[in-house]
């Protein structure tokens, strides 16, 4: 087959057969197309779309060009999650030993952070010694011990993926709904959990910024779920204020303890009870009794136990001191009294970024103690001189008074309250 034709009979507008989908991605994985022809078809398919059933033809052949760990065979009934990717959505790594504690395993791959939201896997680094898995045998070891497995990519899962997610970052290919749902989907197949609870993220904050993106993500990853047969649940939930009071690493590990041990951040604390509620209910429990489980084991210590034996099981050290410190902190404070009406989640993302809690480009070090710890939320009553945040200052030499300046700025102070925003605003499944 000529490629040069499936090429332009995308940029027509035509629908590929599923052999021209495949000539396409084992391109990508073996190096037989160069990087020229995948860039074109990348960008043929983000200006022309993809079908329901192309999408679905991309997903599989993008998670068989490399290695299937079929981890639910190894560990029937583990659970994967998956966050579209928010500011101070460190979610993971309470969910993971929390819905653990109630004996249902969880297997999840953790990426690094992705323009202005941190990644887990970054997250993960500030816990001294701590490994992610990077082999199935690895991942089934860690089930075994603790009953969760923290993955990094390693190049066996889906190298297709590797290749195209690269080219799309260079060719402005990377906001295309086909693209990211055969991207994600492709990946989790790979691994191969039982079930899958997707949190897709809506808002200023979010990749999602209406409701239409967050509908269409939600519903594109559910029916690649559906179509490989692994059952799935999404929440969309709100991103217009950062989920947890905390950016950044350590600060972001600090945050999760504090949920495990019962307290913490309201919203942070509510959303992952939400997201293992629905996880318990996919390995079958009623919703009363995933309810009932997840907050007995906050209460009674078993989820802040089962993180300790998480962490050793990853070869690291889980005591809380000697996650990194910053350096210095700063406090930044209101100008005005009133109401905290907004908090512009994306600039407190990318200010994180800035004190060197995530990477302006790739190759990037990530300066493990910076951070941002937020003081007021929104729908606070503040006083003039009142905290809204802390910069946590790590070793990066930063401009500090346009620093101050930006997190000023990122607070909208006004006279009257604003509306509420429901955490999570719906839960759709596949037939929802
Ligand atoms: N995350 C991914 O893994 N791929 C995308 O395309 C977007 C987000």
């Amino acid at each position: 087959m000529n490629f040069v034709e499936v090429i332009a009979k995308k940029r027509d507008g035509l629908e590929l057969t599923p052999d021209q989908l495949r000539s396409f991605v084992s391109g990508a994985a073996t190096g037989l197309l160069g990087d020229e022809q995948l860039a074109a078809m990348l960008m043929a398919i983000c200006i022309r779309g993809a079908t329901a059933a192309e999408t679905q033809v991309l997903v599989e052949a993008m998670r068989d060009s490399g290695a299937l760990w079929r981890l639910g065979e190894a560990c029937p009934g583990v659970v994967d999650k998956h966050s579209t990717g928010g500011v101070g959505d460190s979610v993971s790594l309470a969910f993971a030993p929390l819905v653990a504690a109630c004996s249902v395993p969880v297997a999840m791959m953790a990426g690094a952070g992705l323009g202005h939201t941190q990644g887990t896997l970054d997250k993960l680094a500030a816990i001294p010694s701590f490994r992610p898995v990077t082999s199935r045998d690895g991942a089934v070891r860690a089930l075994e011990q603790c009953g969760v497995c923290m993955a990094s990519q390693s190049e066996e899962i889906a190298p297709a993926d590797r290749k195209l997610y690269a080219l799309r970052d260079i060719t402005g290919t990377v906001p295309s709904l086909p693209l990211i749902v055969a991207s994600i989907m492709s990946k989790k197949l790979a691994v191969g959990a039982s079930a899958l609870v997707l949190d897709v993220k809506q808002g200023s904050g979010a990749f999602c910024k209406t409701r239409e993106q967050a509908d269409a993500l939600a519903r594109g990853l559910l029916a690649a779920a559906d179509g490989a047969a692994m059952p799935a649940v999404a929440l969309v939930t709100d991103m217009d204020e950062p989920l947890g009071d905390r950016l950044g690493c350590a600060s972001e590990v600090r945050a999760c303890l504090e949920v495990l041990e019962g307290r913490g951040d309201a919203r942070l604390r509510d959303l992952t009870v939400a997201l293992a509620v629905e996880a318990l209910m996919l390995a079958g429990r009623s919703a009363d009794e995933a309810k009932a489980q997840s907050a007995k084991a906050l209460q009674d210590g078993s989820a802040r136990r089962r993180y300790d034996d998480v962490v050793r099981a990853h070869g690291g050290d889980p005591a809380p001191e000697l996650l990194p410190r910053p350096r210095r902190t700063v406090t930044v404070t209101a100008a005005r009294g009133g109401f905290v009406q907004a908090i512009a989640s994306e600039e407190l993302g990318w200010l994180a970024v800035a004190l060197g809690a995530g990477r302006r480009r790739q190759g990037d070090s990530v300066d493990l103690a910076a951070g941002i710890v937020i003081r007021a939320r929104r729908g606070d009553r503040v006083e003039p001189g009142a905290p809204l945040v802390t910069l946590e200052l790590g070793d990066r030499e930063v401009a500090l008074d346009s620093m101050v300046a930006r997190a000023a700025a990122a607070f909208t102070i006004g006279d009257t309250p604003p509306s509420p925003a429901p955490l999570v605003d719906r839960r759709l499944t596949r037939q929802s």
